[in-house]
């Protein structure tokens, strides 16, 4: 453990200390910014009358939307000289929201992203290849501050350029890979397909931190087995403040949530009620410590479930299943909902599939229809008809009994799902204006 004081801390203990800096968080957002103090006051409530943890129920919820519409500054709650960084969102789904960070936020932020390579089982004596993204996107420098806070000897290659990426792993002896899960396994497929020759093997690697993307346990596999490491799923938003709110350790089941820094809730999404541990719902974050932007109650529209067990890596913070999807990313087919994600964990479990998949909706008429395109192995895509069909019908079985959805399956021969060295997408909706 990088930070065993904090990471292993007693609840109880815990819970103390995030009261503490709850006050402090809530009370810094009243007081240094004008929007929050606005909103604080149009809810009746005064950072005062925060007492308890659970009075942060009283507190309205920040939504994306109001980021979007405070971008750049307007939920800076420190003067602009006094920030060091600026990061954005990607702004998929509109436009981007914007993060700010002062020396002290810069630290936290290695420090929280040390832990998450330590709970990799990562250290000094790693070779860490940074794949990720470098720019406004905080997966690249997230990594990296991390990754030299730790003492590792960090490589900042980026995201892409995937030949070279290989031959950095060979020739730099790289232990360590940061990437989404959907690149890494480009990186496999790339050589597999132009450089019979490269053997993951053979090379140092043994251990990588994957995130950015919803990912599954098939995924896991397919990248454990192909690469010969053991894969770790981390996570973060850049709204929250990047990578490093979340990761699993070595027992490897759930990712821990480093609540002594971010207070974490679940709520219904639809109500917003605030459900009790265990529930799955939508996950909320509120900052303990940060300085120039303090989120309080950020709804991420990510749907998880929270719980707490005793973990062999003894760890005593809470733990959150995989992201299962976003809120926004869940389609509803027919009345049904379903996410990407679990479309991907019914068909990486069929052999011969290969983990590269499109989902296709679009609206016959009044109803939804889906097509999920999946690519197979050169064997099976060159065999006969009927295997093909054999394995096509299979695989819509699979998606009827286990997701309740009718999808056409359509299978495609290997490399024709478009690549992406960084988040996969996975979903085109044409019923969409
Ligand atoms: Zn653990």
């Amino acid at each position: 453990m990088f930070n065993p004081d904090q990471e292993s801390m007693r609840p109880s203990q815990r819970r103390e200390l995030q009261l503490e800096r709850l006050r402090w968080s809530v009370r810094h957002a009243y007081e240094d910014n004008p929007y929050y103090r606005q909103k604080f006051q149009a809810a009746g409530l005064h950072p005062d009358q925060v007492r308890t943890l659970d009075d942060l129920r009283r507190i309205p919820f920040l939504t994306k939307q109001e980021m979007r519409e405070q971008a750049p500054y307007g939920l800076f709650a420190v003067p602009l000289k006094d920030v060091v960084r600026l990061h954005a969102s990607s702004g998929t789904t509109g436009d981007a929201t914007v993060a700010g960070y002062t020396r002290g936020d810069i630290e936290l932020w290695s420090t929280l992203m040390a832990r998450t390579i330590a709970s990799a089982g990562g250290g000094a004596e790693d070779v860490l290849q940074v794949a990720y993204g470098y720019g406004l996107f905080t997966g690249g420098l997230g990594a990296h501050y991390g990754g030299e806070k730790i003492g590792a000897t960090v490589i900042p290659i980026s995201g892409g350029n995937t030949e070279r990426q290989l031959a950095l792993i060979r020739d730099f002896g790289t232990t360590m890979l940061a990437c989404t899960p959907s690149y890494a396994v480009n990186m496999v497929d790339y050589a597999a397909r132009n450089l019979p020759w490269f053997d993951f093997r053979k090379t140092r690697l043994k251990r990588g931190i994957f995130g950015a993307e919803p990912w599954t346990e098939g995924m896991r596999q397919e990248i454990e087995s192909r690469m010969g490491i053991d894969a770790f799923d981390i996570y973060g938003l850049s709204e929250v403040i990047g990578p490093g709110v979340a990761c699993e350790c070595s027992a490897k089941r759930g990712l821990h949530v480093f609540e002594d820094v971010f207070l974490v809730e679940t709520i219904d999404p639809d109500t917003g009620e605030v459900l009790p541990e265990g529930s799955q719902g939508e996950l909320v974050y509120t900052s303990l410590t940060k300085e120039c932007c303090p989120v309080i109650r950020y709804r991420s529209r990510d749907i998880s479930r929270l719980y707490r067990d005793t973990c062999p890596c003894g760890r005593t913070l809470v733990k959150m299943d995989k992201i299962y999807g976003r809120s926004d990313d869940m389609l509803i087919i027919r009345g049904v909902n379903v996410f990407p994600s679990q479309v991907e964990s019914v068909i990486l479990q069929v052999e011969g599939v290969e983990p590269h998949y499109e989902i296709v909706v679009d609206r016959q008429g009044a109803l939804d229809d889906v097509e999920v395109r999946v690519e197979v192995s050169e064997a099976i895509f060159s065999d006969e008809l009927k295997v093909m069909s054999a394995l096509s019908d299979h695989i819509a079985a699979r998606m009827r009994a286990t997701l309740g959805i009718s999808a056409k399956i359509t299978l495609v021969e290997p490399d024709s799902i478009e690549r992406s060295a960084g988040k996969a997408r996975r979903v085109v909706d044409r019923r969409k204006p």
